[in-house]
């Protein structure tokens, strides 16, 4: 092909970066960015939070991930519900549902993720939602701020549960969360950053299951009014989110033949087993920079710098400790790094905060910082996260001893 076109599938987190950093790295090609779902692309991360109780239709703007003028501005062509049904890697072309073809010079597949679900019989009762889109979250806001509404279920105690639930017990839903692990966010945090979350929840009111497994949902005139528990517990509830976790979406990749696995495989550079294919953001599995696939506002953007840089031969920028946040009632939870799962190699320090109820917890793995995790407690974050980027020397036992100041770790 003589005009070179990069063809970017997905035009959420990571797509939108990967356009926008193309274009800083002084990429001039024809940039075609395109979205199955409709309208402008929206901020993942208020979906479960301040979204839900916006009243004002035309308020909603504020949640744009990019406003219109900015496709304009860097000259990117978004095609919005619009869904790519084929790619072909050895033609460069990818095929749209109405049977379109546009080539590539360089295609980026930013597709992302698709929340698991409960057997799809229980998914057809009013009421039972999940919170990936714009479109799921203004079902659940339409549930939510409807006034007939007392009591709701979440089943999974991960972020999109426990950001959820804290946004319920605004509206004065009565909220109780299932989950099936020992613990909340058992996947994603440490034993004591678990129990804070947990205390946090229950002193606001919600009322947290563990270790418990959902039976059945039911209703009558296809509204959902119990959820059962195996061990035979029922709870009433007209409205009941699940969140039990994503599956990468890799249809695609896995049609045109690319390395898959729990994720599209990627080089360190994010650049798939074809040479002329790159994957970015929740769909990518980059072991070069984590044993596991990172899902996250962070791992979307960095991701997208890397493939943007290596498509322009740019030296793209220092690579960061992961980071990621929560916001859940009036706590702040930072969190950089990966929390490792519990094990004999592994220790954890727990120290309180500057703020009343605040804390922040140090894991080390063989010795080693590997990930902190603060609330309410910005210091212990930044300092923490300074400390795995440049390997500044910390141990726990240092730690352990309150009248050591944090912020002096920091000199090395
Ligand atoms: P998640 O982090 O995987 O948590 C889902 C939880 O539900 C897991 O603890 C899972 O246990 C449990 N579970 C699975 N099946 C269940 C069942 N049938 N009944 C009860 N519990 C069950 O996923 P998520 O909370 O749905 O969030 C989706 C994605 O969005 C994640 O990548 C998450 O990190 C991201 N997200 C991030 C933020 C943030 O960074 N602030 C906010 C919202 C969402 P097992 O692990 O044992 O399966």
């Amino acid at each position: 092909m003589s005009e070179q076109r990069i063809v970017i599938i997905g035009g959420s987190h990571a797509g939108l970066s990967c356009a926008e950093k193309l274009r800083h790295f002084g990429c001039e090609a024809a940039i075609d960015v395109i979205d199955a779902l409709s309208g402008w692309p929206i901020q993942r991360p208020p979906l479960s939070k301040a979204y839900l109780s916006e009243q004002d239709e035309t308020g909603q703007d504020r949640f744009l991930l990019r406003q219109p003028e900015w496709f304009e501005q860097f000259n990117i062509t978004f095609h919005e519900g619009v869904s790519i049904t084929e790619i072909l890697p050895d033609e460069n072309r990818v095929i749209t549902a109405e049977g379109h073809s546009l080539a590539y010079s360089k295609l980026i597949i930013a597709t992302g993720a698709t929340p698991r679900l409960l057997a799809p019989a229980y998914h057809q009762l009013d009421g039972v939602c999940v919170l990936r889109h714009k479109g799921d979250a203004d079902q659940l806001k339409e549930v939510v701020q409807s006034s007939d509404i007392r009591s709701a279920v979440i089943i999974g105690g991960g972020y999109i549960g426990l950001e959820t639930a804290a946004s319920l017990t605004k509206f004065g839903i009565k909220t109780t969360i299932i989950e099936m692990a020992d613990r909340v966010l058992a996947r994603v945090a440490s034993e004591e950053l678990s129990a804070y979350c947990a205390a946090l929840h229950q002193e606001n009111g919600v009322e947290i299951i563990t270790g418990a497994a959902v039976q059945s949902l039911s209703g009558t005139e296809g509204k959902l009014e119990q959820i059962e528990l195996s061990d035979g517990r029922v709870f009433a509830a007209e409205l009941a989110l699940v969140g039990i976790g994503v599956i990468p979406d890799m249809a695609l990749a896995q049609q045109a033949g690319l390395t898959t696995g729990n994720g599209i495989h990627v080089s360190e550079n994010y650049q798939t087993s074809h040479p002329d294919i790159y994957a970015i953001g929740d769909v990518a599995f980059a072991d070069a920079h984590a044993a596991i696939r990172v899902e996250s506002v962070h791992h979307a953007q960095f991701s997208a710098m890397i493939a943007a840089g290596h498509i322009t031969a740019t030296e793209a920028g220092r690579a960061e400790a992961w980071w990621f946040w929560s916001d859940q009632y009036d706590v702040k939870f930072k969190m950089a790094g990966l929390v490792p799962a519990p094990g004999e190699q592994i220790h954890t320090v727990t120290r309180s905060g500057r703020k009343p109820g605040s804390l922040s917890v140090w894991s080390f793995c063989d010795d080693k910082l590997v990930s902190v995790e603060a609330a309410n407690d910005a210091q212990a974050y930044m300092v923490g996260k300074t400390c795995l980027e440049k390997k500044l020397p910390v141990t726990a036992e240092w730690l352990k001893d309150t009248t050591n100041e944090i912020k002096t770790l920091l000199r090395g």
